[in-house]
């Protein structure tokens, strides 16, 4: 299998599309995206990649904290889960723990997406290495409050970059 280029997909500040944009590992980032909806101009400043293609920072704004979340379609996942409902009469209700099996499956199938807490662009296809943990809501609260976050946890300096996983 091919490796796929890494893309990101920057929202845009004129409307509320998404501008996809490929990456190249070894020069990063492009200096601007153009939207394909607004056509608004939109200047990058990537942050850098380790040598494996992984991200140090975002690859919009360069912001060093991002979380990583598996890009589920919750439709395909509610389908199967209803499909095997209308099964299970028929079938000792084995269908139920099949569908529980291709969800799981599908799960660890999926591709990681890597989020950026400021801006919210989404990269996909980057290397694993550094590693960025889910949604830590206290990392969100202090961005967004800054010093009057009620559970706003103290930035580390390399960011998000093999940080533990939030407790809860
Ligand atoms: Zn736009
Ligand atoms: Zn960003």
């Amino acid at each position: 299998m091919a490796a796929a280029k890494p893309w990101i997909d920057v929202p845009c500040e004129g409307c509320d599309h998404y501008i996809p944009c490929e990456v190249d590992p070894r020069r990063g980032a492009p200096e601007f995206v153009v939207c394909p909806n607004c056509a608004l101009k939109r200047s990058l400043s990537p942050g850098e990649l380790s040598g494996e293609g992984g991200l140090c920072g975002c690859q919009a704004c360069g912001h060093n904290e991002l979380y990583s979340g598996k890009d589920f379609p919750k439709l395909l996942g509610v389908g199967i889960v209803v499909i095997a409902a209308a099964f299970a009469p028929f079938t000792n209700y084995i269908s139920l723990f099949v569908a529980a099996a291709i969800d799981c499956v599908l799960w660890f199938l999926l591709p990681e997406t890597v989020i950026c807490y400021v801006c919210e662009t989404e990269h996909r296809g980057f290397g694993n290495d550094p590693r960025h943990p889910r949604y830590d809501l206290q990392i969100a609260d202090r961005l967004k409050y800054g010093d009057k976050a009620v559970m706003g946890k103290p930035a580390r300096p390399e960011g998000t970059a093999d940080g533990p996983e939030p407790e809860h």
